[in-house]
């Protein structure tokens, strides 16, 4: 950060990220990779938990008639793609550990009659004691679910999109040479440098290859929106469910990738959520940031990359370099821009 603030994280999870949570990879783009680069001691240490995207290829996919067909591939991809809990853990290592109040969650803000400090209740999820944090600025960057965008924008509603996505992250750490990892190498030859999407009629995958020996995959499915319980996206998944999903795998994608769906421990659902682009993002001493700020569908990499973004604009202190790039990439680009493959509700079949 350019800016020499005193920041203080209020966040309710209780602690950072250890060992190797399920998750999902976040491909980085040029920008991002600068930005996250000028915020580390050492900058190169990106390069070591991440692999490079050069590749980015879309297939269509007919198990019945045995036919896969390139529809484009892009050679200059330019990406990085990192598993989040390492692209955490790397960012969070830079930052004094006393910063940070995990396990407590954010309850309210109000701001001062001069509009000069903005005053937070959050309360410690321990022990029930809420605390009172007086600063300068609110930066909320509580995701696509903000409670401090509610304040603002009561009638911002997020809008179900008519998709879920299945997620899973493959460990072949332990077995590097098994049948499944020989299988989709030979199946998917630029895997480890590229992204492969499968299209079939009405859904899509996505799978790329991550640092130490991960294999990311994302399939996407149009049906209606399931009950969800509480505030995540994340919907609990029985045994049941992961079943049928993976019968499914097996009549629409090519074995290879079914086998490697199959083996995956702890896949996961994410309901798909966007929001209709707000008009302002900042009131007085309160600004919104991420997916708090624009809560958009997860095509095309876009929402880590406008949230690193966005906090390189308010880190750099209001350099016109920033605020220029955060208009481009978040005002007149990626929001105004219809997702890639997907017509609401419906993939493009
Ligand atoms: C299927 C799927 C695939 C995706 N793939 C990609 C991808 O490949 N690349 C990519 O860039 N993005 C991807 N995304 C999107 C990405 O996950 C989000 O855009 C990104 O996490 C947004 O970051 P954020 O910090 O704004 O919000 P979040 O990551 O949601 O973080 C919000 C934080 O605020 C905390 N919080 C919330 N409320 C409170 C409270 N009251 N008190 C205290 N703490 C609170 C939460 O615990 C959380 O830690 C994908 C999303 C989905 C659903």
């Amino acid at each position: 950060m350019l800016l020499s603030w005193d920041v203080v994280v209020i966040e309710k999870t209780r602690g950072p990220p250890t060992g190797n949570p399920t998750g999902a990879g976040i491909a980085l783009h040029p920008l991002s990779q600068k930005i996250v680069k000028s915020w580390l001691h050492q900058p190169d240490l990106l390069h070591n938990i991440t692999l490079p995207l050069t590749i980015d290829q879309n297939r269509a996919v007919d198990q019945e008639k045995n036919v896969c067909r390139i529809l484009a591939r892009d050679e200059n991809f330019n990406y990085l793609q990192a598993h989040w809990t390492d692209l955490h853990s790397l960012i969070y290592n830079t930052l004094p550990p006393e910063i940070f109040f995990w396990g407590h969650l954010y309850l309210t803000f109000c701001i001062s009659h001069d509009k000069s400090t903005v005053n937070v209740k959050a309360k410690n999820l321990k022990t029930d004691e809420v605390i009172d944090i007086a600063g300068d600025l609110l930066v909320a960057a509580d995701g696509s679910r903000s409670s401090v965008r509610q304040t603002f924008v009561p009638d911002s509603k997020l809008r179900y999109t008519g998709y879920c996505a299945w997620r899973g992250v493959f460990d072949f750490s332990e077995n590097e040479n098994s049948e499944t990892i020989q299988g989709i190498r030979k199946a998917y030859p630029t895997l480890g440098s590229g992204v492969h999407m499968d299209l079939a009629s009405g859904t899509y995958t996505v799978l790329d290859e991550l640092m130490y020996k991960r294999l990311n995959w994302i399939w996407f499915i149009s049906q209606s929106e399931p009950p969800l319980k509480g505030d995540s996206a994340t919907m609990k998944v029985s045994s049941d469910m992961i079943k049928k999903m993976h019968q499914e795998a097996e009549k629409i994608w090519v074995p290879e990738f079914a086998r490697v769906i199959k083996e995956t421990k702890e896949p996961f659902l994410n309901l798909i959520y966007d929001c209709d682009p707000l008009t302002q993002i900042y009131w007085d001493n309160v600004v919104l940031i991420g997916d708090a700020a624009h809560p958009i569908t997860p095509h095309c990499a876009r929402s880590t990359n406008m949230a690193i973004a966005d906090a390189a604009v308010l880190g750099g202190g209001g350099q016109k370099i920033y605020i220029q790039l955060w208009k481009n990439i978040n005002l007149l680009g990626y929001l105004s821009l219809p997702s890639k493959s997907c017509i609401r509700g419906e993939w493009v079949k």
